[in-house]
């Protein structure tokens, strides 16, 4: 794997992305899974150093209204993306918990159709929970949480984070989510300074061992205001290719998992979404948020599509994945195989 990362695998890159491609079509197919994604609130309690919207960054603080929050997902059914994420900052009042929890029965109700008889599914994407809230939230209607490790290193995780958010509450909120029911994603930033590949090939290893049915992964992007000692210390090239390769050596080492595509490769390149998809990603997430709050959920500089709108964004992803001669996945959730046994 190390090899892989490295670049120096015999057949070099074009070998392991073509693996990776062979792979996706064996183990599922090459149609690739929308998820509208609505960032529906900038609020957090968190300090994650590395994030453009930690609380004590000065950024105007938004939540979407309940309506506002339903008529996106409307958008994404009328689309026929199938399913969508919601994604917001940390928040764990009881406020914030009623609000999603309400959110999400009013999205399940309202989405429903012929060919999505239990309305869009949903994946949330909204931190670290009580075991009690996540499962409020399964029983209204998520069915997949997406909460990234970062890196399965401690040590990095720890030079990261503030002394209080704490590894091993993230590992184990992840185990919890999977014995909850909750179809689990995962994923890490790539390049971070100090990284090795040794430690993304352990990234790899530790998405396996707890059982990730998605990843969602990318390069490190400095936010403004980055800590010095976060300063990236590999060029915006090097961490475009080393996260393609691992998008390639995930595929191959995990299989039957969704894998993103994500929109900070875009940041690098304006077809790293692409390219993310032809080293093996089957799953795209075109941005809901309405336009007027895109500036605001910025959680690195430079993210693409913050001038854009709703309608172009629904647009223009599926019109990437077809130019990339990629079939898309139509009105049907698009889970995992990796996942099967959890609601359909
Ligand atoms: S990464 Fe997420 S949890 Fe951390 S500060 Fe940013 S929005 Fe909050």
């Amino acid at each position: 794997m190390v090899a892989w990362l490295r670049g120096t695998a015999s057949g070099g890159d074009a070998a392991l992305f073509a693996a990776a491609r062979a792979t996706l079509e064996r183990r599922i197919d090459r149609r690739v899974r929308m998820r509208g994604l609505l960032e529906f609130s900038n609020l957090c309690t968190c300090e994650c150093r590395y994030c453009g919207i930690r609380s004590s960054v000065p950024v105007a603080r938004f939540t979407l209204s309940e309506n506002e929050i339903v008529s996106a997902a409307v958008a994404c059914r009328d689309a026929g993306f199938g399913s969508m994420t919601l994604q917001s900052g940390e928040r764990r009042d009881s406020v914030f918990v009623e609000f999603v929890e309400r959110c999400l029965r009013r999205i399940k109700r309202e989405t429903k159709t012929s060919e999505l008889p239990n309305g869009l599914g949903i994946t949330l994407c909204v931190g670290e929970q009580t075991s009690d809230t996540y499962a409020r939230w399964l029983d209204a209607g998520a069915h997949r949480y997406l909460l990234r490790v970062e890196t399965s290193d401690a040590d990095l995780f720890a030079r990261l984070h503030p002394r209080h958010q704490r590894f091993d509450r993230r590992v184990r909120a992840l185990t919890t989510l999977k014995a909850l029911g909750y179809q689990l994603g995962t994923g890490v930033m790539i390049g971070l300074p100090g990284q090795t590949e040794e430690q993304l090939a352990r990234d790899i290893q530790f998405f396996r061992d707890i059982n990730a049915d998605m990843i969602g992964m990318g390069p490190y992007l400095e936010a403004p205001g980055c800590p010095a000692d976060l300063r990236p210390d590999r060029g915006v090239s090097e961490r475009l290719l080393l996260s393609l390769r691992m998008i390639a050596a995930t595929r191959i080492t995990l299989g039957d998992v969704n894998i993103a595509s994500t929109t900070a490769l875009q940041a690098i390149s304006p077809t790293g979404r692409e390219a993310g998809l032809a080293a093996g990603a089957n799953v795209l997430m075109p941005i809901v948020t309405p336009s007027d709050h895109r500036s605001a959920y910025q959680l690195y500089a430079g993210k693409p599509c913050v001038d854009e709108d709703t309608a172009t964004c629904v647009a223009c992803t599926p019109a990437r994945a077809m130019r990339a001669g990629r079939p898309v996945l139509w009105n049907a959730w698009g889970d995992a195989p990796h996942a099967k046994g959890g609601p359909k």
